[in-house]
């Protein structure tokens, strides 16, 4: 039987080789240093763990409404009229404004895969900042739309000046990750004021993809509270997507909401009626306490490993200093002749697994390392790394 026949078009155009080839390579090291993983090193909090056990047993283990339960969007509701009193939560306290749809997801993944394909299809263009979260790409593929790449280096910050001319008449949305994934960026209040007031007068949907907004260092007062900057807080006219995955180590979970422009929310809630059906019942109701839980002694363990990365590797490597997230991406010093794919194998031969930029972006010349591991292996990565800068 011919089983490629069996095959559509629209996955053909996918490519996951890059990645795989340095997990490839990682199976064969006996105990590696690794810098590689997109997940935190720290577990569910026990109160979490709790909550979705005893939901299990209570018997929530049936579908729930497609838009998630009561209680989990009351939960989300109320955190979004606090950080956003001037935009989604207009219609007052505890309350979001009638303009505004919330959606709890599968994680932002489902969350992603609901936004493009509800809103871009053949013909539309999707901007996309390079480096970029590598399922952006492969979503806009997935969805018959065009990806557009902003180079934004080597500072990687996506600002209206750099965004303005690569707009078209057939660009639809923008993706906006902040922190970022992989540089660590953070985008100041300033530029996601004047991100989002480009986009309102060019007529495109912002997707602010938030899912790294407690692993902010960078976090600054407005609207009653301390948070990190978002273009939401300027204007509900973008799709913001946060997840449960990072803040809670709770990736395999399956838990995250989107919320902004009504008539977008609807598409993507029927959508998801026909295709993941709901986020996961026990989850939900384990996530509704969780944003209740403080994380902020995991967020100040991985703030202090964000300096000791940018104190260690300065000196010897060009790097943005990271505002977010857990990641760097410092640049493969240019005397070595290497591209960073060749660089990092030549540390994966000293055991320590690294990204190459070219999974993130359209150029081979950064790495991209987590640093969601414990200070021992750290050290001794940071260790190799100043090594292989010499
Ligand atoms: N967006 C970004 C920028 C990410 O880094 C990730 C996870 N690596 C996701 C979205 C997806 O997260 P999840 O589906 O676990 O919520």
């Amino acid at each position: 039987m011919d089983t490629q026949r069996f095959i559509a078009d629209r996955v053909k155009g996918i490519d996951a080789s890059g990645i795989r080839r340095v997990f490839d390579l990682a199976a064969k090291l006996k105990d590696p240093i690794n810098f590689s993983i997109g997940q935190p090193d720290f577990d569910v909090p026990d109160v979490i763990k709790d909550a979705a056990c005893e939901a299990i047993r209570a018997g929530k283990n049936t579908y729930t409404q497609t838009q998630g339960m009561p209680a989990m969007r009351a939960s989300v509701t109320k955190r979004l009229a606090e950080e956003f009193p001037r935009t989604l939560g207009r219609g007052g306290p505890d309350t979001l404004d009638s303009e505004t749809g919330l959606l709890i997801t599968s994680g932002v993944s489902g969350a992603l895969v609901l936004a493009l394909l509800c809103t871009v299809g053949p013909g539309d263009e999707v901007v996309i900042p390079d480096p970029y979260f590598v399922m952006y790409k492969h979503l806009v593929t997935l969805a018959g739309a065009t990806a557009v790449y902003l180079d934004t280096y080597p500072d990687f910050a996506v600002t209206a000046e750099r965004l303005e001319p690569v707009l078209t008449e057939r660009t639809k949305l923008v993706l906006f990750n902040t922190p970022s994934n992989p540089t660590g960026i953070v985008a100041s209040q300033k530029v996601c004021k004047q991100v989002i007031e480009l986009c309102e007068r060019e007529n495109v949907l912002l997707i602010s993809d938030e899912i790294y907004d407690e692993f902010c260092y960078e976090k600054a007062s407005r609207d009653g509270g301390v948070w990190c900057p978002s273009p939401l807080s300027e204007s509900p006219n973008a799709l913001l997507l946060r997840g449960y995955s990072k803040t809670y180590g709770m990736t395999g979970w399956r838990l995250g909401y989107a919320a902004g422009p009504r008539a977008v929310v609807e598409q993507m809630t029927k959508l998801q009626q026909y295709s993941f059906v709901c986020a996961p019942s026990m989850v939900q109701v384990a996530g509704a306490m969780a944003l209740g839980v403080d994380m902020s002694g995991h967020v100040d363990a991985y703030r202090h490993k964000r300096d000791r990365v940018v104190e260690r590797l300065s000196p010897h490597y060009n790097l943005s200093v990271p505002g977010g997230a857990f990641y760097a991406f410092p640049e493969v010093p240019k005397r070595l002749g290497l591209s960073a794919t060749q660089f990092v194998e030549k540390a994966i031969e000293k055991s320590l697994l690294m990204i190459p930029g070219s999974v993130f972006s359209k150029r081979d010349t950064h790495f991209r390392i987590s640093y969601a591991c414990d200070d021992a292996m750290l050290e001794r990565g940071l260790d190799v790394l100043v090594e292989l800068a010499r």
